[in-house]
């Protein structure tokens, strides 16, 4: 039986793996002491739950559960321990204790799969020491190479290649996958980083897709006379022309419902920035997301549009400064029906709903049948001291996992 005694006290362990750092949260940047002794006590937990541990040259770890017929394609589950500075112990932890707490009830219940099962901890999630997201998975599935950990640094100006070598690591292996084998599924616990569940009073999310930001900048330049020489009808304003922008953006990315899209205008700047001088530029940083690619173009095209109307309109020039134009991923209907068939026979409130944030599963999802169940963080505060999930829908979650798990790890059952 899954226990929420010995979640709890998995939970307060991880806790106490954090440092150095000033001020409340938790800090357990990837390959830091902490990130690496929080690592060892999860390998002391797979070990303890009678798994067989494995590592990469990245680092990542794997516990194997040998299931009755070896050579099939293994159930694969978990997620990352690594947080960003100041940040919570929910992200990540989440979803790598509910796969350990997951194996020891099963193990408890004297269950025996067919399929072999495989616990994932994936190193370096986070963005935050090295500037770039989900680097384990990534190197698990031969898509990061040597090259780009010697051009990572972090803020010291030490290489992610220099800091796998630190931990004894082999990354000079990396460019080809370093999971070996076929995968029947992949499945990732999380907290949901957002307000929807708990805001429709769900206690689980069924993940829909895994959205990725296209970003770029809008420069405007219209002209910076005098604020009170110049009448309204002569003006080239820019923050007048960024203003319309913004309101754009939002009801662009409003009108897609399904898929929906968001729309962010998180950086504005003007200049010169005085109060006697009408702004005679600007510059906005974009950020859309959808989890369906075309919803995603369209909403970008839309509003790339709408600027060349505005500022012809105002007499402003602009220029598009393209950023990043990510890949979303959906999550296969089948596995978001399998998850959803779960969900129902246990009784428990759930929902479907697109994940904002990137996530490991995201670079499994394009190989394998790939699934992803939410948990409500109290008012959706995530890479936060205050992050926080309600012990009764973690203990929900990992008792819905045992049973995604069970039946996953079954010949008969199949992914489309
Ligand atoms: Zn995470």
């Amino acid at each position: 039986m899954i226990s929420k005694e010995r979640l709890t006290d998995m939970f307060a362990r991880m806790r106490e793996f954090s440092g150095p750092g000033d001020g409340p949260g938790v800090y357990r940047l990837a390959f830091t002491d902490a990130d690496w002794q929080a690592r060892s006590y999860l390998i002391g937990l797979m070990r303890e739950v009678g798994l067989a541990v494995r590592e990469d040259a990245f680092g990542n770890v794997v516990g194997r559960w040998e299931g009755a017929e070896p050579s099939l394609p293994a159930v694969i589950f978990g997620s990352h321990c690594d947080s960003v500075p100041n940040g919570g112990n929910y992200d990540g932890v989440l979803g790598i204790l509910a796969a350990i707490e997951t194996v020891r009830s099963l193990k408890e219940e004297g269950f025996h799969p067919e399929h072999s099962l495989e616990v994932a901890l994936f190193m370096c999630e986070e963005s935050s020491r090295f500037g770039a997201a989900t680097l384990g998975s990534r190197a698990m599935l031969g898509e990061l190479t040597v090259d780009d950990v010697r051009r990572l640094k972090d803020k010291e100006g030490v290489t992610l290649y220099d800091a796998l070598k630190g931990r004894g690591l082999a990354p000079d292996a990396l460019g080809k996958p370093l999971y070996e084998g076929d995968v029947k599924a992949f499945f990732e616990v999380h907290i949901e980083q957002g307000k929807v569940l708990e805001h429709e009073k769900k206690s689980v999310g069924v993940v829909t897709g895994i959205a990725a930001p296209t970003r770029f900048r809008v420069k405007l330049t219209g002209n910076a006379d005098h604020s009170g020489a110049t009448p309204m009808s002569l003006r080239h304003d820019a923050a007048c022309a960024a203003a319309e922008i913004v309101l754009a953006a939002e009801r662009l990315a409003a009108a897609e419902k399904e898929p929906p899209a968001v729309a962010t205008v998180g950086v504005l700047q003007i200049a010169p920035g005085v109060m006697n001088v009408i702004p005679g530029s600007a510059e906005l940083g974009v950020d859309i997301r959808s989890i369906d690619a075309g919803t995603k173009t369209r909403v970008a095209e839309n509003l790339k549009a709408a600027v060349s109307e505005i500022c012809g309109r105002r007499g402003v020039a602009s220029e598009i400064v393209p950023i990043s134009d990510e890949r979303p991923v959906a999550i296969r209907p089948s596995v978001q029906d399998f998850l959803e068939g779960v969900c129902r026979e246990d009784g428990c409130s759930y929902m479907r709903l697109p994940s904002g944030a990137g996530h490991d599963a995201m670079h499994w999802a394009e190989r394998v049948s790939t699934g992803m169940l939410f948990i409500p963080c109290r008012d959706g505060v995530s890479h936060n001291p205050d992050e926080y999930a309600a012990p009764e829908d973690i203990a929900n979650v990992v008792r819905l996992l045992e049973k995604v798990v069970r039946e996953a790890s079954k010949k008969k059952v199949t992914f489309a």
